[in-house]
């Protein structure tokens, strides 16, 4: 087997890599090429930690494997490494073999990345200016960096529940040259995107807030429970997810659905836009929602390609296990 240690992803894996990767499995998806498993995950009740595990296997890939791992809140400020912690199991499917072991981590932030800026591509409207950010954490700065390299935005404007954290929205903002404005939830009007990644369990941005035509990536709610905008939000967009199963049950579908303001039926796979096998945005004006819940087989595609990279550069640990 081999080991790809969390040090070494940085200098293997690009965004547009992980961006390719996530499109083509997504596609994959959609056209039942391949499947997630059912996710495990659990508040440990040690740490305030939610662990678990999401699989999957893409048949056309050849990708069979796991990510465990979780968040925990407390990583940061108590320990100084940050509060994801994840690692990538990828079996042989032909024998069932552990085939490799990936550090998750970054892997995680790049695909989480990576999985709102193809719904940006294939949803907002081709004339966004103006990206808005609801979040300033770990994840955050991904979101916002891989988003500029696929919009045209002229303006980035955020909102974070903790003010003092958006200066690490401000500081991706500057290094990719594009004004920063750090506004109240009511200026998310002025926003044609708007990316949220908290981990919130009420929402914050409210139907209010939302303009027209505009695309919203709800990156954040990951689990029972979490929520990061109003569901009456569901009933008025277009809404769009990575897997539908997961929408419902762990994503920000599930208080609309719980509510009774939409049914499953009018959930749609990002994957079948992608294919071509169904409409993205209908209308200049319509608000389209992508509920991005994270799923196993887009930790799988990018830890696949990170490996055939180690591999090749001569930097993977081969263990005989
Ligand atoms: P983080 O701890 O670094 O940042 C948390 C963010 O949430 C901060 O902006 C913080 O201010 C905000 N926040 C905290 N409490 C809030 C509240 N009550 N209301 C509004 N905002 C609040 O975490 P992170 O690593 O950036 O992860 C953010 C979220 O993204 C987590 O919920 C995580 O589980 C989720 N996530 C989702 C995926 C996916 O594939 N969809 C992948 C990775 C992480």
């Amino acid at each position: 087997m081999f080991i790809v240690p969390e040090r070494e992803i940085a200098n293997l894996m690009t965004r547009s890599a992980a961006f390719d990767a996530v499109e083509s499995v997504f596609a994959s998806m959609a056209s039942n090429d391949a499947y997630n498993f059912p996710v495990v995950r659990e508040a440990l009740g040690h740490e305030d930690a939610l662990y678990g595990f999401k699989g999957g296997f893409d048949q056309k890939g050849l990708t069979l494997g796991l990510k465990a791992g979780g968040y925990w809140p407390h990583n940061l400020e108590k320990r100084g490494v940050i509060n994801h912690q994840s690692t990538v199991f990828l079996f042989d499917p032909d024998t069932g073999m552990v085939k490799a072991m990936v550090g998750g981590n970054l892997l995680t932030a790049l695909r989480t990345a990576a999985a709102s800026s193809v719904s940006i591509k294939h949803l907002a409207r081709k004339d966004s200016k103006v990206i808005g950010m609801i979040g300033a954490g770990h994840q955050a700065t991904f979101q916002l960096r891989s988003a500029l390299e696929v919009g045209n935005f002229e303006e980035v404007i955020a909102w974070n529940y903790h003010p003092e954290m958006l200066s690490n929205i401000e500081k991706i903002a500057v290094e990719a040259n594009v004004p920063f404005r750090a506004v109240q939830l009511e200026n998310m009007r002025d926003a044609d995107v708007i990316i949220s990644i908290t981990s919130a369990f009420n929402p914050s941005l409210l139907e209010e807030h939302v303009s027209p035509g505009t695309h919203i990536a709800c990156m954040g709610t990951d689990t029972k429970g979490k929520q990061e905008v109003e569901s009456s939000l569901l009933a008025k967009a277009r809404v769009f997810t990575d897997e539908i199963a997961q929408s419902i049950s762990i994503g920000e579908s599930q208080h609309a659905i719980s509510e009774g303001l939409i049914a499953e039926a009018d959930i749609i796979q990002l994957g079948a836009v992608i294919n071509g096998s169904q409409k993205g945005r209908t209308s200049s004006d319509q608000i389209t929602l992508f509920d991005g819940t994270g799923v196993g087989l887009q930790d799988l595609a990018v830890a696949s390609s990170v490996v055939d990279l180690a591999i090749k550069s001569g930097v993977a640990i081969e263990l005989d296990f």
